[in-house]
């Protein structure tokens, strides 16, 4: 005979942000059916469990970043061969904007590989900011640490979403960063927030932090004074050249535990699929979606990293009965960015993120 799942005391009935770090451990250690079966009843509540997010990021500037992040290619002190490039034209930037647009694309994300952005770079990144808004498109930037005003100035050109990752627990954080502190990042959240823009946040599983750090991750998150509205767990690219790069796989199911507390505790956010999906076949990623995870990134790239080619992503959504969000009502629009992602060329500058 059936038995019903178990529910832990910290099974949510509100939108939270005082969770204990025992609540979040409880739920991380349920049987992994139950764990999946809450993770599911959740995301009904809020979503339509058979839609997805998909967005791409634009990266316009590349490599040399002075942060000395273990995990990231585009730090300079590490040799990973990665080809540096200075700031785009804003020109280059709106014929991606528009060609984006064309192909039935509403948000358009931007990254560039600094420590913060500099005074003398501000001006440039906020035109890019109001001339694609002008396009009709939803923005979105990750520009490393933000002062206050630098958040106000991009709050007041229109920018949406400003991506800054939390990356991991705070105890572990001093193991993968040294050049910025993690109070360094609730500021930049703090600002960004306070200027009134939508927050992207997450962070990296699979870094040799333990279960204790990814719980500690999620807690911050969720104890934010707003959830963030996406909440990218990324998988460990493990790139040559970066000292991770050896570094020991991490279980999948662990993974997927991730995702689904992450769910439940950020019921309303987002969470999105991120880096890694080149190394997660087919199941691994069809779990996840069940487990909660409602966003992915599309094309060739995934910042510098690989990314599954963007037409298998389609390929695996029909078979799974899943539709892109945002186009789900509109089948002439679902139907040009389905185009569009079929069509997606390796071009270096278009990235899969949102973040
Ligand atoms: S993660 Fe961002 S801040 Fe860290 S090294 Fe890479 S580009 Fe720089």
């Amino acid at each position: 005979m059936p038995t019903e799942p178990m529910r832990t005391e910290a099974m949510p009935t509100a939108i939270r942000h005082d969770w204990t770090f025992q609540q979040v451990q409880a739920l991380f250690a349920q049987p992994f059916n139950d764990l999946l079966f809450q993770a599911q009843s959740v995301h009904r509540e809020h979503f339509d469990p058979n839609e997805v997010q998909i967005s791409t990021l634009l990266s316009i500037k590349t490599g040399a970043c002075p942060e000395d992040c273990k995990y990231c290619p585009q730090a300079g002190i590490y040799n990973t061969g990665l080809e540096k490039e200075k700031l785009l034209e804003i020109e280059r930037v709106l014929v991606e904007a528009k060609a984006a647009k064309n192909n039935g694309a509403t948000r358009f994300c931007m990254g560039a590989a600094w420590r913060s952005p500099s005074n003398k770079d501000m001006p440039q990144v906020i035109e890019m900011v109001k001339d694609v808004k002008a396009l009709g498109l939803e923005t979105c930037m990750t520009l490393g640490m933000l002062t206050d005003s630098q958040a106000q100035g991009l709050a007041d050109a229109g920018l949406d979403y400003y991506n800054h990752n939390l990356d991991t627990s705070p105890e572990y954080y001093g193991e993968v960063i040294t050049t910025r502190t993690y109070q360094d990042r609730l500021d930049t959240l703090g600002s960004v927030r306070n200027a009134g823009m939508k927050v992207c946040c997450g962070g990296i599983v699979g870094m040799g932090e333990t279960t204790a750090d990814r719980i500690g991750l999620l807690v911050q998150l969720a104890n934010l004074p707003e959830h963030p509205e996406s909440v990218p767990i990324n998988m460990l690219v493990k790139v040559p050249g970066t000292p991770l790069e050896n570094e020991a796989a991490l279980e999948p199911f662990e993974f997927i535990r991730t995702i689904a507390v992450a769910r439940i505790i950020m019921p309303l956010s987002h969470v999105r699929l991120s880096a890694g999906r080149e190394d997660m076949n087919e199941q691994m990623q069809a779990l996840a979606f069940h487990a909660g995870a409602n966003s992915i990134f599309y094309g060739e790239k995934l910042l510098t990293t690989p990314n599954p080619a963007a037409n298998k992503d389609m390929q695996l959504f029909d078979r799974l009965g899943i539709k892109p969000e945002q186009y789900y009502s509109h089948p002439d629009q679902e139907t040009a960015m389905k185009a569009a992602i079929a069509n997606a060329e390796s071009d270096k500058h278009f990235y899969d993120a949102a973040s």
